[in-house]
């Protein structure tokens, strides 16, 4: 049995520890937040002024351990002594998600999750809802936590971008629209070096589904559909795919041109050159948001209208600047291999790759083929570049190690001729050299600027 009142721990004061603790305070827990690190001003504040009890650069066990119930953000891993501490005493763990959907009422969630296109998907079907008028608000990593969103502006429908570590501590978590849209191995460090748990952990955005429930899902991954034949999915699924296989059910698909979507008998479709974003990926995205909204009962004129107006996040797939004859794009979010294959896929010109950051555990044969077919030189932008000069040693005749975005931004720009691309799809994460993938990111658009 779940505790619904006492004590709450939150462990990490930053988005969703501070949502949770302002959620709970709300509803009448006596909560505690407790962060090994430095709190950061503007979470520090809304503690203060929410009048919620803190400690910073480390956890009073005492207190943590008179726990009724404990908030894990995200970022936190399984490993940490609190953690270790935590789970032999037995108390009870959940995500913020999870704790926020305790509060949600009757509202409707509509919740994204996948290794790539989260934040793009989440954003798109956000906007969906509310150009058609819905009372919604945009949810998870970006915008407020649900949990915040849910103690300080309470809506009617809620779109969530979903990561696999807020999944790992759900116990009722049920949205009534689920996305699943890729699965390519990331954040392995933190799932033991094995595939099948970010698997597993992935999946468990449906794992309290029902039939009247909806999960979308990704038809042409093979992990996916792997997983489906060894487990039932009792969500009603629908799929997506860019074949045009899906036989008169509802769905997703890509034919001659045209990205059709089935739901209820009623078809919906529209030309991909209509389409604001580009890139097959971004078709995979399109889908998976049209089928939600169509789900959600909007509109086909509308949903159309918004398609063809929306403008992608930053730092994705981002036209920054063309200084004589060399056009660079910033995919900074581009984290890992999967999304790097599908920035390089989307190139259609000679390219200078800027490569490298903080290995995950990467192995870049997915993308060896696409390296030798378009990529012209490697600058590689990590402190440790020991694996891309292995794996691309006889892919790629120049690779070159930078120490800074401008080094890098410099080194591409040597190498391009008139007509290339330099693309920044580093394909790890940032934290080696930069805050995050935001400050890398303008990083290197200064620095293009300033060519
Ligand atoms: P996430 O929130 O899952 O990290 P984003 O929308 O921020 O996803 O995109 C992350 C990176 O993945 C970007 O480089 C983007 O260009 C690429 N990307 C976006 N959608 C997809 C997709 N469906 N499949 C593969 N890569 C994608």
């Amino acid at each position: 049995m779940s505790a619904t009142t006492g004590r709450l721990v939150i462990l990490g004061a930053a988005e969703s520890g501070v949502g949770a603790a302002i959620l709970g305070k709300s509803r009448g827990w006596e909560v505690f937040v407790s962060d090994g690190g430095k709190i950061k001003p503007a979470f520090r504040e809304a503690l203060v002024q929410h009048d919620i009890a803190f400690e910073e650069g480390g956890h009073t066990m005492e207190r943590v351990l008179a726990a009724n119930c404990i908030v894990k953000s995200p970022g936190i891993p399984e490993k940490v002594m609190v953690m270790k501490e935590v789970r032999k005493a037995g108390i009870e763990v959940c995500s913020e998600i999870e704790f926020g959907y305790r509060y949600k009422g009757d509202s409707k969630i509509i919740a994204i999750t996948g290794s790539n296109g989260k934040s793009t998907t989440t954003m798109l079907t956000y906007t969906l809802l509310k150009d058609a008028g819905y009372d919604v608000a945009l949810t998870g990593n970006i915008g407020y936590s649900f949990a915040r969103q849910i103690a300080e502006k309470p809506c009617q429908w809620y779109v969530i971008e979903v990561s696999s570590f807020q999944l790992d501590d759900i116990h009722t978590f049920r949205p009534d629209v689920a996305i699943l849209l890729n699965i390519t191995p990331d954040h392995l460090d933190r799932y033991d070096y094995k595939f099948e748990n970010y698997i597993t952990s992935k999946f468990r955005i449906t794992e309290n589904q029902t039939p009247n429930d909806y999960l979308i899902i990704n038809r042409d991954d093979k992990v996916i559909n792997n997983y489906l034949t060894n487990h039932s999915i009792h969500a009603t699924t629908i799929f997506f795919t860019m074949s045009d296989q899906i036989n008169g059910n509802d769905g997703g698909f890509i034919n001659d041109g045209h990205m059709h979507i089935r739901h209820d008998s009623d078809y919906f479709d529209m030309s991909i050159h209509d389409l604001t974003l580009k890139g097959k990926h971004n078709q995979y995205n399109s889908m998976a948001a049209g089928i939600s909204a169509r789900i959600a009962g909007i509109r086909k004129e509308k949903i159309r209208e918004t398609f063809t107006r929306f403008k992608g996040l930053a730092h994705r797939l981002e036209y920054v600047a063309t200084v004589r004859g060399v056009d660079f794009i910033n995919d900074s979010k581009a984290t890992n291999v999967n999304s790097v294959w599908f920035a390089l896929e989307s190139m259609d010109k000679p390219t200078i790759l800027i490569l490298g950051g903080q290995d995950k555990g990467n192995d870049y044969t997915e993308i060896i083929e696409l390296v030798r077919e378009k990529v012209k030189a490697i600058i590689c932008l990590g402190v440790d570049n020991t694996p891309i000069h292995e794996a691309f040693r006889n892919a790629v005749e120049t690779i070159i190690d930078t120490t800074s975005a401008q080094e890098a931004v410099h080194a591409a720009y040597a190498a391009a001729d008139n007509g290339d691309v330099v693309l920044l799809a580093p394909g790890c994460a940032s934290f080696d050299r930069f805050n995050n993938f935001e400050d890398r990111g303008e990083q290197f658009k200064e620095a293009v600027k300033s060519l």
